[in-house]
This record gives C-alpha cells, structure tokens and sequence, in this order.
C-alpha cells in the first residue's frame, strides 16, 4: 500500500481550492496524463511541471518610462473609471503617477468587481505586460494588482509554467504553489555520499527551489535541484527494473532443449551458411531456453540482419523439446513476412505453421485454434490477434516477440499467461538498434544478443542527399536505372505529423506523377488507409515485379523484405527521424545488387537537418546512427517515446541526465545486492520513492512481499 505520508500528493488537482472539474480537464491536458484510461492529474504531477521561463517582476518604472512590450510593476493611483456603453467595448479605468497616466483595460469584467479591486483614489500596485494604444500607455488585464502593503508579498521573480488553452498563468501558478505546499518531507533515500558529492539538497528543498528560479540560468536542466530531481526518478525506474529482473530470473522456467533433428532439416533448406553473429546468438539463446529460469532475451540486429532466422531455429528447439512456438508481429504485412520466411523452412522440417492476425475469421480461424488447442499447430504467427482470450495452446513454451518497443509491457504479460502457468521463455527482436542509454532505461541489464553483420555477399548502398527542387533529376535517375535493368523502386513520401490526410495526399499525388512518367501499370501505390487485402495485393504484386517502382508511407517501414528492389527514393527526408530512414534504408541492399539511396530534401535545411543527413550519408551502422540520433534530437524523439513502451521521464532528460543514469544503475544493483528486500531504513525509504514515482508495482515483485 502505498505510505500514508505520500497521500496529499496523490490526492487530484482538484482537490486544491478553486479547481472544479473544467480546469481538472485542463490540468489533464497540460500535465500529459491520459484521461481516456481514467487517470486524472494529481498533485505530484504538478510538483513535476517543471519551470520553463520567468517573468521578472523587479522592473518598477515610472508610467513615462514604461517601455512598450515589457512586463513593468507600476505604482499608480486610481484616477477614474470608466465603463462601457457597449458590452463589446472594454472597461477601462484611468490611473497616475507623477509623471503620466495610463489605462488598465478588462474585456467582460464586471464593475463591482473591478470598483473593489481598484477603488478610485487609492494607491495600488499593478503589474503586467506595458502596451501603448493611440499613444497612450495601457495594460489589459494586469497580472496581479496589490495595495502597497501587499506589494513586498508578490514573488520578484515569477516562474513561469507550460500551458494550454484555457488555463492561465496565475490558475497554474497558484496549484503549483498549491502542491508544493501540500509535498511533505520525505526520509531521505538516496546514498548519504552521493548526497555530499554532489552537494544536492533534500528531497523538498530541491523541489521547492527547482519552482522559484532566479535567473534564467536556474531553467537549465544541469541546475543541481533539477539534476537531484531527476536522478530521482532515475533511481526509481532502475530500482524498479531490477527488481523485476531480480524476479525473473526466480521464476521457475522449463528446461527447453532438443536433439536438433528439426533444426538440421530446416538448415539443410536454408540457402545460405549463418554467419557468426547469427551463430553466436544461436548458443546464447539455445543456453537460456536449456537452463531452468525463465529466459527473456533482447535479440538486436540491423533491419536485414538475419533475426528472423535466428528466431526460427530457436522455434524448432522448442518443437523439438515437444511444445509449441508463438511468433508475435506488431502490423499485419509483417507478420505475412515472417510467415514466408518461417514457412517454407519449418515445414522442410514437417511441421505444421499457422497464421494469426485480425484477419483470420470463420472457419479458418477455428480451424486454427483447434490446431492450436490439440497440438497440430506447432508455430503460429500472428499479430494482438494471438492475444484474445479464447486462443488457447495444448502446450505453448516459447514466444518471440518482434519489434519489441510497439507492444506495451501489458501485452507481454498477456502473452505469458497463455503459457504453462506464465512459463514461457521468450525472446524479444528489435530491428531498433537501440542505443545504450536507451535499453538501459526500458530493459535494465536484459540480457541481450547482438547481430553486428550483414550477411555475406551484401553490397554497401549508395546514398546521395538532393534538394526537391531537382526531383526532376530524380525521376530521371530512377528511369535510367530501371532501363538498366534495376528491378525495383521505393518511393517513400513525406510523413506529415497528425494529418493523415497530408500523408495521404503527398504520395497519391507523387504516385499520379511516376504513372504519367513510367506507365500507370507499372506505378503502385501503397498507405495507411488501404484495407489489408489490398495491401497485401500491391506488396505482392511489387514483389512478383509487376509493379516496379511502389510509392508508399511509411507502411513499408518494418520490416518488409523484396530482395529485388535496389532503389529507395525518401522525399522529404528532412522530417523523418535518422533512425527511421535508416530502417527504410534496410529494404533495399538486400541482395548482391548495388543499391542507391536518394535523400530528397526540402529547402532551407535547418542546420540540425544537414547535420543528420551527413551522418546517413557516411554510415550504414545502425547503432552509430541510433547514438547520434538520441544526441541530435533527444531521447524523447527517438522512438517516438509515447508508442514505444519506453519509460516517459517527467524530470530527467536522457540527453542532459545520461551520466546520472549510469550511477542510479550501479546505485541499485549493488544496493539490491545488500538489502534484496529493501528492508533496512535506506530500503524502506527507497519504497517511498518507488511510490513517489509510481514504480511500486516493482516492490510486489519483491520475495517477502
Ligand atoms: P531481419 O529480420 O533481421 O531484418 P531477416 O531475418 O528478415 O532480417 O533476413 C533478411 C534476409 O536475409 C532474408 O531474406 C533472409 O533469408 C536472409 N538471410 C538471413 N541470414 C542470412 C545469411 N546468414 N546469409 C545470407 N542471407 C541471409
Ligand atoms: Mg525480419
């Protein structure tokens, strides 16, 4: 349960005087919490909400001297006011000092409110952005009007807080106030020598600092409250990881192992020889899936690495022991691709291999979960399909999980239990190459298998930035190379962020264009609104090469393997993230042809822009391009953090906080080696803090509870 000392802050933001349920709303909204599940912004969420500018009350000119467009705090007496004959027209109330006059204007206010605000011919304090209308100095709506006596009680400086429609500065800063004035002092649960190293302050202190900035210098996420702040948390997801590890890997498992007869015919149908990261990967995994704990690996490769592979042998091994196997893919298209892969070698091994998708309905799918249910299905793939209640397995002991960083940790549970009481060994393939900092963060120590080759006989791919004012030239390129014989073409438009219509438009429109150009039989079209039976059409028909040059959205990105296509046009490349076009990329260069890469970018070219599009241009490695990708753009970008199942950090950022990141990790690991149960007095403080941060869900995974 969580401590009663952390109640207040758990409380809702409603509960803070002057919150009804409409700002509730807004909070929500500004707060990043997703009303839709049922959370609703709490307390803590606003001592999270962190500064991100000021305003400087400390300008006191007089009204002569007040600049234009300056917040200014001007002392005045009220001269006269002067309501509106039309309810349109705002009141106004005239105000001096010694040298001039100015008007304070209010759209909608009510006289009997503003005649006690400011009664006329009292002194009074008002501050608030400084306007000249027809020449003449006025402020609508002052921020904060105050008697004389009352004006050393307004804040010098004001933090100022991320907004949203509707909410106003004065309403975000008083909850902020509000929560800070509820957060209690918490036992302090970081290592007393860290503390002093880094000369933090306490948990409180640092909180309240961190929302009375001074100076812009104290907005900077390296300020010493901030970075306490946010190894916090750091220390809270890592805390949690391994705790979770530390369950795992005492969860009985089953021993999985085989004689390898399976795995020998399917090799025998394979066309190719492994290459040693795919062997090496291979032991790794057939040592866990032996051993008695539960296995949970990450299985990391470049996009054409060979993964797929790899998976299948571990499949048949659990085939071999007498179980089933499960591969779980995120889209549809992808999980027909591995279904092509898997297929043709698994049933050289004669088993029997099923489909599972959304798509699957009637007869053929209850003939499926019968396959499943009494055992004559060995493999099935499939995509969330597999996760519905009455797919049932006569004995499921392996899963392998693909792209990993779309499904959610729920998912993965989901999964588990379909297995023999949850014990189910599973491997997780990311074409991701996620980088260090990064797998840190999601997976804690995971064990983790890396495919660093190409396979043999891969040629390096060519890649040539170009402006879009020469897509001509493109096009033209894209026809000389097709005449010489290039079989087959990418041509991937634009992604525009929330409209899916524009996403819609720029390829239709540039397929329009190439059918005029090369012959509308040989131009396909492929996006996100196509059901999947026409998707599946016009993959199979540029795979076939009766289409050769497929325009598309980024649907193609994962994961789609057309050994043939050589070419890969991305327009726009400027908007996609550096490791997404390197997984476009991955589509081509997938044989013994040479392949080119046309980045094709908008103008002017933001300086940042050039900057990742060299790094496309000089390297094909996936994890250098993954480094600097969280560099250039931050963590948060990266996977698209929100999709990802990444851990959303409220405090700390990866960019400016990866130092810390690596103490908080070592700080767990050697404390959970010490106390596993977090039971001495740093432990139990540290249950607060996994409260504070809403790990806690880790500490039920503690052994005595
Ligand atoms: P990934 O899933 O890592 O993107 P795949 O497993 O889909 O890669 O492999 C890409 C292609 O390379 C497939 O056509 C596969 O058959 C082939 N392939 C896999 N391993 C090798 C290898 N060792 N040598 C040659 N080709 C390979
Ligand atoms: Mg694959």
């Amino acid at each position: 349960m969580r401590p009663q000392i952390l109640f207040k802050l758990f409380a809702p933001v409603t509960k803070l005087s002057g919150i009804g349920p409409r700002l509730g709303k807004l909070f929500d909204r500004v707060l990043g919490i997703d009303a839709e599940s049922g959370g609703a912004a709490k307390l803590v969420d606003l001592l999270w909400h962190w500064p991100t500018g000021i305003i400087d009350r400390r300008f006191a000119p007089k009204i002569a001297a007040a600049p234009e467009g300056q917040i200014a705090t001007i002392t005045v007496e009220v001269e006269a006011h002067m309501a509106p004959h039309n309810p349109r027209q705002p009141y106004r109330i005239r105000c001096c000092d010694e040298t001039g006059s100015m008007f304070l204007v209010f759209f909608h206010a009510k006289a009997d409110y503003l005649e006690k605000l400011l009664p006329v011919g009292e002194t009074r304090v008002v501050s608030g952005r400084i306007e000249r209308f027809r020449d003449q100095v006025q402020m609508t709506h002052p921020d904060h009007v105050a008697r004389p006596e009352e004006f050393a009680s307004l804040a010098a400086i004001e933090p100022v807080y991320g907004m949203t429609a509707g909410l106003t500065p004065k309403v975000m800063t008083k909850a902020v106030r509000g929560a800070l004035e509820q957060a209690p002092e918490l036992p302090e649960w970081l290592d007393p020598a860290l503390l002093q190293r880094e000369t933090w302050l306490p948990w409180r202190e640092a909180l309240r600092t961190l929302h009375a900035p001074a100076g812009n210098e104290d907005l900077l996420p390296t300020t010493p409250s901030r970075r306490r702040l946010a190894y916090d948390e750091l220390l809270a997801n890592q805390l949690a990881l391994s705790l979770v590890r530390a369950h795992q890997r005492r969860l009985p498992g089953r021993r999985i192992a085989g004689k390898g007869g399976l795995r020998a015919k399917a090799k025998a149908a394979l066309p190719f020889e492994f290459t040693a990261s795919q062997s090496a990967a291979m032991r790794e995994i057939e040592s866990d899936m032996g051993s008695e704990s539960r296995m949970l690996r990450l299985l990391q490769g470049d996009v054409g690495s060979g993964k797929t592979v790899v998976a299948l042998m571990a499949m048949l091994t659990a085939v071999e022991a007498g179980m089933q196997a499960v591969m779980m893919a995120p889209t549809e298209i992808l999980a027909r691709q591995h279904l092509k892969t898997i297929a043709p070698l698994a049933e050289a091994a004669g088993l029997r291999v099923a489909l599972l998708t959304g798509r699957e309905k009637g007869r053929t799918r209850d003939e499926i979960l019968a396959g499943l249910a009494d055992g004559s299905v060995h493999i099935v793939v499939g995509t969330h399909a597999l996760f519905q209640d009455d797919v049932e397995f006569r004995d499921l002991g392996f899963a392998v999980i693909d792209e990993q960083h779309r499904f959610g940790v729920h998912q993965r549970l989901g999964l588990a239990a379909k297995g023999n009481e949850g014990r189910i060994d599973v491997l997780v393939m990311t074409a991701t190459p996620i980088p260090r900092t990064l797998m840190l963060c999601a997976y804690g120590d995971m064990d983790v298998s890396r495919l660093t080759e190409k396979p043999a006989g891969r040629q390096p791919i060519d890649t040539r930035t170009v402006p879009l004012a020469r897509v001509d030239e493109v096009i033209a390129g894209v026809h000389r190379q097709i005449e010489l014989g290039a079989p087959r073409a990418y041509w991937v438009c634009p992604m525009v962020e929330e409209t899916n219509e524009l996403d819609f438009t720029a390829a239709t429109n540039r397929h329009n264009d190439l059918a005029k150009r090369f012959g509308a039989k040989r131009v396909g079209l492929i996006h996100s609104r196509l059901k999947g039976a026409e998707k599946d059409s016009v993959m199979a028909r540029f795979s076939s090469g009766e289409i050769q040059i497929l325009v598309s959205t980024t649907v193609i990105e994962v994961g789609v393997d057309v050994p043939e296509a050589t070419i890969m046009v991305i327009e726009h490349a400027e908007r996609f993230g550096l490791a997404q076009i390197h997984q476009l990329r991955g589509r081509i260069g997938r044989s013994n042809r040479n392949s080119h890469c046309i980045l094709v970018y908008g103008e002017p070219l933001s300086e940042n822009a050039r900057k990742r599009l060299t790094i496309l241009r000089e390297t094909e490695d996936g994890f250098r391009i993954a480094e600097e990708d969280l560099r250039l753009r931050g963590a948060g970008e990266v996977l698209g953090t929100r999709q990802s199942g990444m851990p959303e950090f409220r405090l700390a950022d990866l960019a400016a906080h990866g130092d810390l990141l690596q103490v908080a990790r070592d700080d767990a690991r050697l404390f959970l080696e010490r106390d596993p149960e977090l039971a001495s007095e740093r432990g139990k403080n540290l249950r607060v803090l996994l409260y504070l941060f809403e790990r806690d869900a880790a500490i039920r995974l503690i052994r005595s509870g």
